[in-house]
């Protein structure tokens, strides 16, 4: 069972992805002007970005480098030999009034990505069709000027790669898996940062829908306008179910590109520029053919970091790790980082794991940041952990002790001094605290006494509370049912 069973169990759902992805570099991709998010419109422009007459690209070689990363990571055959191309259209944020970008002759070709499918486990390979360079247009500000459109061509010549999937994903969540697989790698790759909100990763989505069994695919919409995971799911899991009630009723679906509105939750027809399919693609004339020897294909495939699946499963097997533990602490490369500096320096990498995914990742949460920014040295958690798994800590004032130290940055070991926070053995001083819950709950014990044994978990909450989390549990355990036993009809 897929999850486009819950569209309607008679369809399948087919979906094909085209991912743009800003590229990480410091200037543009055929001209210097820096890239730069959030600068004052129209400030980082020039002859060439700008299309004036007699300007003349010139290629960025960070960005083809970067591509390159990409294309390798993703297992492409890359091309020696690719061709720019200019897509010719009107429209007000391009002011050449084309867009170079790479048309039949791409730089990559035929790669892959792996996912684990959602429903059962069961492994995934999405084809990818090509990769390529291009450039990116500028930005259109339909909100600033009431009845005007401002244009902001910051953006315009801004690296891009697009990266287009085969048809080869059958549900809403697992077209979200593949791009979030995507962003994950081109994040280890340091290709792209994968901002969504920021607009440097973009994601067109083509849906269709087919009766099960059939191997045609159905005519597609284009969706655009995803500014988040949630959105992209929510975006196709709604044109899909249109495109069922549709040709259930007998009509036919027509092709067409939709705008998604994640504030009402609907996808509209665009009204289009795009929809006069005649780019009159052709060389540009003013780039060479570009050249990419075998020898930096090489160099570049044994550059590349070690990717997300490589790392997961060397988690498995190093550290012992479920495979969930092993995916979920390679997610940024930052958290797996983290993870292996306190695995190294504390004993039981499970525990660890079991630390960094509960504790640590909820005080990442609350406070909005990532592990960098959360200011937890590696050292002082395994130290922290280290003092729980020797019995100086409980796991509770563990917790509360970490607490403390991504508050403060303070060692766990002062913190317990100062706070006076380790745990209490002494056999004196729980019989003082059991003695004192005693004389407290006088009709406690007495039900107690009278049989109601699960009151036991009760009392030993109140000297818990009195000792301020800090009474050792089986000691306070023995404690207690021998204070209870002893003054028995006493
Ligand atoms: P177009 O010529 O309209 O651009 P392409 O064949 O180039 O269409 O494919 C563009 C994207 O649409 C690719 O990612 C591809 O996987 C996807 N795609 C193509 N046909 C379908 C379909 N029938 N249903 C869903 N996705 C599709
Ligand atoms: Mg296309
Ligand atoms: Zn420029």
């Amino acid at each position: 069972m897929s999850a486009s069973s819950s569209t309607a169990s008679s369809f399948e759902t087919i979906i094909g992805l085209e991912v743009h992805a800003q590229l990480k570099t410091g200037s543009k991709m055929f001209c210097g002007c820096r890239v730069e998010f959030g600068a004052p419109p129209n400030t980082l422009v020039c002859p060439v970005c700008l299309g004036l007459p007699g300007a003349l690209p010139v290629t960025n070689s960070n960005a083809i480098a970067l591509a390159l990363r990409a294309a390798l990571a993703l297992g492409c055959a890359v091309h020696t030999r690719s061709v720019f191309a200019r897509k010719n259209y009107f429209y007000h944020d391009l002011p050449k009034g084309f867009q170079i970008t790479q048309y039949d002759q791409p730089l990559a070709t035929d790669g892959s990505l792996a996912l684990v499918s959602e429903v059962g486990g069961e492994a995934v390979s999405v084809r990818i069709r090509r990769l390529h360079l291009e450039e990116d247009a500028g930005k259109s500000l339909h909100d600033r000027f009431p009845g005007l459109t401002a244009v902001d061509l910051n953006r315009a010549g801004i690296p891009l790669i697009e990266i287009v999937s085969e048809p080869d994903l059958r549900s809403p969540a697992l077209a979200r898996a593949y791009v979030t697989r995507l962003k994950q790698t081109l994040e280890y790759l340091e290709v792209s940062d994968g901002n969504m909100e920021e607009g440097s990763l973009r994601v067109d989505a083509n849906v269709s829908v087919r009766p099960r069994g059939s191997r045609d695919l159905g005519t597609k919409s284009e969706v655009k306008n995803m500014n988040s995971f949630s959105q992209l799911e929510k975006a196709l899991t709604y044109v899909a179910a249109q495109h069922v009630k549709l040709t259930e009723a007998g009509s036919v679906v027509e092709h067409q590109t939709m705008l998604w509105d994640p504030a009402r939750g609907e996808a509209r027809p665009m009204r289009e520029k795009e929809d006069i399919h005649d780019y009159r693609y052709f060389p540009e004339p003013d780039l060479p053919t570009l050249v990419v020897s075998e020898a930096e294909i090489e160099r570049t495939r044994r550059g590349l970091p070690e990717l997300p699946w490589q790392k997961e499963e060397r988690f498995v097997h190093e550290y012992g790790l479920p495979g969930y533990d092993a995916e979920v602490l390679s997610a940024t490369r930052p958290l797996a980082d983290f993870f292996e500096a306190v695995a190294g320096a504390a004993a039981d990498p499970k525990t660890v794991s079991n630390w960094v995914m509960g504790e640590v990742m909820a005080a990442c949460n609350e406070g909005g940041v990532g592990i960098a920014e959360l200011g937890l040295e590696p050292g002082a958690l395994a130290e922290l952990i280290g003092l729980v798994g020797s019995g100086t800590l409980s796991n509770n004032l563990g917790k509360q002790v970490l607490r403390k130290m991504i508050e403060t940055g303070k060692a766990p070991e002062q913190i317990i001094d100062e706070d006076d926070l380790s745990k209490v053995s002494d056999v004196g001083q729980i019989e003082a605290w059991v003695a004192a819950v005693i004389e407290d709950n006088p009709k406690e014990v007495e039900r107690y006494r009278r049989g109601e044994e699960k009151l036991l978990s009760f009392f030993i909450g109140q000297v818990m509370q009195k000792s301020k989390g800090r009474a050792d549990p089986a000691r306070l355990r023995e404690v207690l049912l021998g204070a209870i036993n002893r003054d028995w009809g006493g």
